[in-house]
């Protein structure tokens, strides 16, 4: 067994040389690891002979691929603003400084500097969302999955809430409406039918049981054809003539009016709340623009009665997110659009991405590319099957083979007609330089 005695000892092993601007600790626990597995090879006689370079270069790389991120930038060139894979709605750095200010530091997040006693860590963007929102009362939570979540546990758990067939929708990523509610402890009173729920059919479904009215925005798909749905004020109405809570999932929320007639097909905030919803809850990063998180708005009796459940101790959220939220919502009070890189995308003209992508083609060479106006959506669960338009330049070559190549490279292209195209409707300008550089290196 001369393998066996040749194992190295550990306290000299990590005195090499190549390890020499490691962390010590680290390297001992590779090396400890790896030299642990080669006695055990040897002794099952797997391994008869291995050489100290080889362990050596073994640990060096085991290291450094511990220690290299996982999560990491990459370019957004599909031309899908809200993409829900890559992080949906972006954050503007400048925002992200002012938060940090607070991130950073210790603060009065749960501290009445005033009264020199425990204070509300909610009370904080309250008071910048309700005036911007013009509601009584809002509650942040963790996203806005948990906003459904507390709503139906608070309010109809044990007892029934009422939704229209037409809407039990699942959103990626497993959530259900139909297994949320029966998790929450509610009771889906399902009523009218797929394409079609009248406010007649809200009304013969309730009965002494029902707790709650609830209506929810069909996110990601649209029903065409012969097709009907009860106007938000009836079902408003109805509740209020019954003593029951209404509630609207909007799934996404968004302040100004949206270019490309986007705005007619899925409501701003403000005119949802024409109706005076007792309760409405929205994703923090998708239209809104901002950090994860699930806002609730609407009657200050109901937001106290969520505030009283145990569960919002659970999905409360972190003075990160609240930080960040607090910047957003500054900007929307003083219209400056500009620091809401969702919006800042997608209201960028389309003449704007035509020069930015001539200039790219260009420096890219003609033969290699051309410049194309196209389609492109939303994404990340609003807006469904709303087409606007985009430019992206087409770069010649086999696509798959391109998109590959440019995966590789961190920038994530998409594939139209066989064509593969660089997106530039969710490309910040900074990284145009990016594309130049990678499509020479590639496309020659
Ligand atoms: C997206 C969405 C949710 C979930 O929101 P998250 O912020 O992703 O948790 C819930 N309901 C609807 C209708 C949605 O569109």
């Amino acid at each position: 067994m001369q393998a066996l005695r040749n194992l190295p000892k550990i306290d000299k092993f990590i005195t090499h040389d190549a390890f020499r601007d490691l962390s010590p600790a680290l390297v001992t626990q590779i090396a400890q690891e790896q030299i642990e597995t080669l006695r055990r090879k040897i002794l099952a006689k797997e391994l008869e002979t291995f050489t100290e370079e080889a362990l050596v270069e073994s640990v060096f790389d085991a290291y450094h691929t511990l220690l290299s991120p996982s999560l990491k930038p990459l370019i957004n060139a599909t031309g899908v603003i809200l993409h829900t894979n890559m992080g949906r709605s972006l954050i503007d750095p400048r925002i992200l400084d002012n938060a940090a200010k607070v991130i950073c530091s210790y603060s009065n997040l749960e501290y009445d500097q005033e009264a020199g006693c425990r204070g509300e860590r909610y009370a904080h963007v309250s008071t910048h969302l309700t005036a911007l929102l013009g509601v009584e009362d809002v509650l942040v939570v963790n996203n806005n999955a948990s906003a459904v979540f507390l709503v139906l546990n608070t309010f109809a758990k044990g007892r029934e809430a009422v939704v229209s067939r037409g809407e039990l929708v699942e959103i990626g990523g497993s959530f259900r409406i139909p297994e949320v509610m029966s998790q929450s402890g509610a009771l889906l009173h399902e009523v009218g039918a797929t394409n079609k729920t009248k406010a007649s059919d809200y009304a013969h479904a309730i009965n002494s049981n029902t707790a709650m009215l609830m209506k929810v925005h069909r996110s990601n798909f649209t029903i065409e054809g012969f097709s009907e749905e009860t106007p938000y004020r009836e079902i408003k109405a109805l509740a209020a003539r019954h003593g029951l809570i209404d509630y609207y999932d909007l799934g996404s929320g968004y302040i100004p009016e949206l270019p490309y007639n986007l705005s007619t097909v899925e409501l701003p905030i403000a005119k949802v709340l024409e109706d005076d919803p007792a309760l409405i809850s929205f994703s923090g990063d998708k239209l809104f623009g901002s950090v994860q998180a699930g806002i609730i708005a609407g009657k200050k009796e109901l937001i106290d009665q969520l505030k009283q459940n145990q569960l919002l101790r659970m999905l409360r959220v972190d003075k990160i997110t609240l930080s960040i939220l607090e910047e957003s919502i500054k900007a929307y009070l003083e219209q400056r659009y500009e620091l809401i890189p969702t919006l800042r995308l997608l209201f960028t003209d389309i003449s704007v991405l035509r020069e930015r992508a001539e200039t790219m083609r260009q420096a890219i060479g003609s033969a290699q590319c051309d410049v194309i106006e196209t389609m492109t959506f939303m994404g990340g669960g609003t807006l469904p099957n709303r087409e606007f338009p985009t430019i992206a330049l087409h770069l010649h070559g086999k696509a798959t083979r391109l998109e590959r190549t440019f995966r590789k490279h961190d920038i994530i292209g998409r594939i139209e007609k066989d064509a593969f195209l660089i997106d530039l409707r969710a490309l910040e300008p900074q990284h145009d330089a990016r594309i130049i550089e990678t499509s020479r290196e590639v496309c020659i």
